[in-house]
């Protein structure tokens, strides 16, 4: 599963890499975990890391 951490900024990359549209961004980033199939994209694009893998 995906975490935001709260380094999340808003600034919507993730939201915009996201193939299945799971993120959206009100102020902080907040997945959909049923449509997120955990390819990872935005975990790698996040300029802050803010996003995290959770077991
Ligand atoms: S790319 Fe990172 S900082 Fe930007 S909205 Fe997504 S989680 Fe937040
Ligand atoms: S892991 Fe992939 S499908 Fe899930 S929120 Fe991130 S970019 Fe979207």
């Amino acid at each position: 599963m995906i975490g935001v951490t709260r380094y999340c900024v808003g600034c919507s990359f993730c939201r915009l890499v996201c193939p299945t549209g799971a993120i959206e961004v009100m102020g902080k980033a907040e997945i959909n975990h049923e449509l997120c199939i955990e390819c990872k994209k935005c975990v790698s694009y996040c300029p802050l890391e803010a996003l995290r893998v959770i077991e």
